[in-house]
């Protein structure tokens, strides 16, 4: 993957410059149109409009056509420094465009709306052909650099918004395109959309029976299922060793503190936006857990701890409860109750980098583990401003110990400044799907605020009280969304060893469920997840079904192989393995699964 920012890329000033030109467009076809801003997104860009009615398919398929035509032009973008004045003589018949200079003028927003505070004295305008718009660039140089196959703007309906966001001002019609280089790539991205839609994990969630929702328990409460639950269960398990094998210790924490444990750690009130209101019992209040990190600080007290325990690693599938508005909600990325791979590590300071690197390590295994092979780590530093807490040489110490992990275990990465939070570096991973696009996972954080808030100590062997520094770790973010995001990047077709049905076996005629029943037995004796399928259809509709539920392995049955004593494996990519053994099979399932293969699937 490139470290070149997106802002600095060559698709970038395209879709920048196709802004433009799909603006002289809809001028062309709505005269009377009032436009507003029209800023490139993540895979094309947008423009809004005032329109004095609906724009229809027949409006759109014009002003694509007339699109076409400018970039044939051949016409250059222009840049021109004006006055505010200047440009209010420009956009005098443009009122959005007014208030935004007005705004420049006096360091309100820059030109796409965004709040910034400088006051500008002059103002950059663009043209390109008839088309003149507020904008601070970047371009191409002429429109003949714009592949006029390379583009679209009816791939997605178009979308209201409001101008400026704000739900009290007008409201605007938000029209998207999508640009690239080539033709290729473009058709690339189109059916990749429409592979993101199929596989949508609520979609799959629901049709391979792995959670579902209910009203009656509550928004955003996701409900597992028997397939969902052996799944999940699964990866925890898993994940659960792996972080033994790291030296990490399990704890277990209850899913309410007391407020006042809140109060110390900070998370009350400062975050009282995302967590639910206390509950009274008695004469204590609770606070719904929205973080583990205040449990495990209290394991970690409750014991005198010398240097020679560091480092002390408490891991903990915690389940915490934050409140999200109803709005942004989403199937399992978006949830109310989840549970994160919570671990957090106290260390000394010199600990840092060893430390870090290994929960590095521990990400990377489990990433190869998982055949994610497309990810990175964006390290977040602090910026020059004053809104951070601890020591400065132990910042720099910290900061430099992510940086030299990466570096050392071949982890890309790049740096944010200024995406730190205020009590310590972190670095979050970033992990991108066979769709190519991207999410962003869990996170490592550098703590020095807890440990002061709740005056934690280690002996030190000069026998000194010293304070540990924590790391609060989940790389995988929470199980719900992790599991929601391998549903859509797995199409649903887990590897064999997280299948939540692992063997479908298929009988040809009743009269061979009798000897499909006793090899199922046998499977599940040796710790395979088998089920048989004595459904109505014929033999063709429950492969087709089994393929379907994305099941690794149909075992089909016949006379033949009650004869011999065999089964005929067939794989869920409809490839037909043969007769076997049934040893033979299981041998190679264990293997499979033992060593998390994706081979013969
Ligand atoms: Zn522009
Ligand atoms: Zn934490």
């Amino acid at each position: 993957m490139s470290d070149e920012r997106y802002e600095d890329s060559r698709l970038y000033r395209i879709r920048h410059s196709m802004a433009h030109v799909m603006a002289e467009a809809m001028l062309e076809r709505f005269p009377e149109a009032k436009i507003a801003i029209g800023p490139p997104i993540e895979d094309g860009f947008y423009y809004d409009f005032d329109l004095p009615r609906p724009v229809t398919d027949e409006d759109l398929a014009w002003v694509e056509k007339r699109m076409k035509k400018i970039i044939g032009g051949a016409h250059d973008f222009i840049v021109r420094e004006v006055s505010p004045d200047e440009a209010r003589e420009i956009f005098k018949d443009q009122p959005y465009k007014i208030e935004l200079i007005n705004d420049l003028e006096a360091g309100r927003v820059d030109e796409n709306g965004n709040q910034i505070a400088e006051a500008a004295d002059t103002i950059t305008v663009y043209t390109q052909d008839t088309f003149t718009d507020l904008c601070r660039g970047p371009h191409v140089a002429n429109t003949k650099e714009l592949n006029a196959k390379a583009f679209s703007i009816r791939f997605k309906p178009p979308a209201g918004a409001y101008w400026r966001g704000d739900e009290n001002r007008e409201q605007l019609t938000r029209i998207y395109g999508t640009a690239w280089e080539t033709p290729e790539e473009l058709k690339d991205y189109l059916h990749r959309l429409e592979e993101a839609k199929r596989r949508d994990h609520r979609v799959l969630g629901d049709k391979l029976g792995l959670f579902t929702f209910s009203p009656l328990v509550g928004k955003g409460l996701p409900l597992w299922k028997p397939r969902g639950a052996i799944l999940r269960d699964t990866l925890e398990r898993w994940l659960r060793q792996v972080q033994i094998d790291h030296g990490y210790d399990p704890v277990v924490t209850p899913h309410v503190g007391n407020l006042d444990l809140y109060r110390t750690s900070g998370h009350y009130p400062y975050y009282a936006d995302s967590q639910y209101n206390p509950i009274q019992v008695d004469d204590e209040e609770f606070l719904l857990k929205p973080m583990n990190c205040p449990h495990h600080i209290m394991i970690y007290k409750s014991e005198m701890r010398s240097y020679r325990d560091l480092p002390v690693r408490f891991a903990e599938f915690g389940t915490v409860y934050r409140y999200e508005q109803s709005g942004e909600l989403q199937g399992l990325t978006r949830v109310r109750g989840f549970t994160v791979d919570d671990a957090h590590l106290f260390v000394t300071p010199d600990q840092l980098l060893d430390e870090f690197k290994d929960v590095v390590r521990l990400t990377q295994y489990v990433f190869d583990a998982l055949g994610l092979t497309d990810f990175r780590a964006r390290v977040g530093t602090r910026d020059d401003g004053d809104k951070w807490v601890g020591d400065e040489a132990l910042w720099d110490k910290a900061t430099n110990a992510i940086i030299q992990a990466c570096e050392e275990l071949g982890l890309p990465h790049y740096v944010e400044e200024g995406e730190a939070a205020f009590y310590g570096p972190k670095l979050d991973f970033i992990f991108r799907d066979v769709l190519k696009r991207e999410w962003q996972l869990g996170t490592v954080q550098v703590d020095y605020n807890l440990p002061e808030r709740f005056e934690l100590e280690y002996v030190a062997p000069n026998n000194v009280r010293e304070r540990p520094v924590m790391i609060h770790r989940a790389p995988f973010g929470s199980l719900e969304r992790f599991i929601g995001i391998l549903i859509e990047h797995f199409d649903g077709a887990f590897p064999a060893w997280l299948a939540p049905v692992q063997v479908m076996m298929i009988p040809v005629a009743d009269r061979h469920f009798d000897y499909a029943d006793r090899i199922a037995a046998q499977l599940k004796q040796h710790g395979l997840r088998a089920e048989v399928d004595k459904g109505k259809a014929r033999i063709g509709g429950k492969i087709r079904e089994a393929r379907e539920q994305r099941i690794p392995w149909m075992l089909i049955v016949g006379d033949k192989d009650v004869e011999n004593q065999t089964v005929s494996l067939r794989l869920r990519t409809d490839e037909d393995l043969g007769a076997m053994s049934l040893e033979a099979f299981i041998a190679l399932a264990q293997r499979i699964i033992d060593t998390h293969s994706m081979a013969l699937q």
